[in-house]
């Protein structure tokens, strides 16, 4: 039997019309403020993207485009600008800064509250804390993905394959809070094949192509493939997936699995930073 494909462009497109219908909800617009500093062209490409998407959801596009060299002083004063303006209901500084500028500092400026991105420190403990606050956008359409596939969580076997501070560690903490049995793996890792095996539900994001083999996978395991790699034949991910097609489940592909939900769950954060900021 072959595996299910999970939709990934559907559950976005699903998650973008809820996100649509919760801000007609609100009394006000919500407002996103996209920080762009330079002209990395893949950095221009994914805040058009999130800009354009942000206004079809029916959100105020609060966009700011800044030169390459502005100092650090300068952008910190624009951040603080932002988090106290209460048109602003998010921020999102897009990654990666130019070289002169520290990024950890500035990420660290942002108001919690506003946090669209959920990466801040504040953000971070949050969610070990079990408290809630804004969630990193990856690994919350993850969540996303897993619940719209029905697939279970409480006692299941869930193994995290990458640890880094964007996509596996904040991926562990969600499962762990559904009552998943969490199992979280990283270059050190020993013998990755046999404890990928003992996954119910096996999450790929080390960005390694095609880490993930036919000998890693559970027969009937949910695999979710985080990675994405672009290659002379076109993109594919952290899992081989024709080599596991057969023993899997079901899995996402790439492209068209993960990717899309990413910014349909930055559009869903930024409703939510608008919720919270009511119920304060
Ligand atoms: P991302 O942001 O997509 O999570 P990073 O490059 O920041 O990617 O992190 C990669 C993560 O994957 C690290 O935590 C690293 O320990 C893990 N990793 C890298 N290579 C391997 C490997 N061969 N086996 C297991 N884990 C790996």
């Amino acid at each position: 039997m072959s595996a299910l494909i999970i939709d990934g462009k559907a559950a976005a497109a699903e998650l973008r019309e809820e996100v649509t219908r919760e801000v007609a909800l609100l009394e006000e617009a919500p407002g996103l403020a996209t920080l762009l500093v330079g002209d990395d062209p893949a950095s221009e490409i994914y805040v058009r993207n999130k800009r354009r998407l942000c206004v079809k959801a029916g959100m105020r596009d609060l966009h700011r485009h800044l030169p390459a060299e502005i100092s650090q002083v300068e952008l910190a004063e624009i951040i603080d600008e932002l988090n106290a303006d209460p048109a602003v209901t998010g921020i999102l500084l897009q990654l990666p800064l130019p070289k002169h500028l520290d990024a950890v500092d500035l990420l660290a400026r942002i108001d919690p509250d506003k946090d669209v991105d959920g990466l801040t420190e504040t953000s971070a403990g949050r969610l070990a804390s079990g408290v809630t606050g804004l969630r990193p956008c990856t690994p919350a359409g993850v969540m996303r993905l897993l619940d719209r596939a029905g697939v279970p969580l409480a006692g299941a076997n869930a193994v995290v394959v990458g640890r880094s501070n964007l996509v596996g560690r904040p991926q562990a903490q969600l499962l762990l809070q559904r009552d998943a049995t969490v199992t979280i793996c990283h270059r050190y890792t020993r013998d990755l094949p046999v404890i990928c095996r003992r996954a119910d539900v096996l999450i790929a994001a080390a960005g390694v192509r095609h880490l993930i083999g036919r000998d890693a996978i559970k027969p009937g395991a949910t695999v979710i493939d985080v990675g994405i790699h672009r290659t002379e034949t076109g993109l594919c991910g952290d899992v081989d997936t024709a080599a596991v097609l057969d023993v899997a489940g079901a899995i996402t592909p790439v492209p068209g699995g993960v990717g899309p939900m990413t910014i349909a769950m930055l559009l869903w954060n930024t409703v939510e930073a608008a919720r919270l900021r009511t119920a304060a």
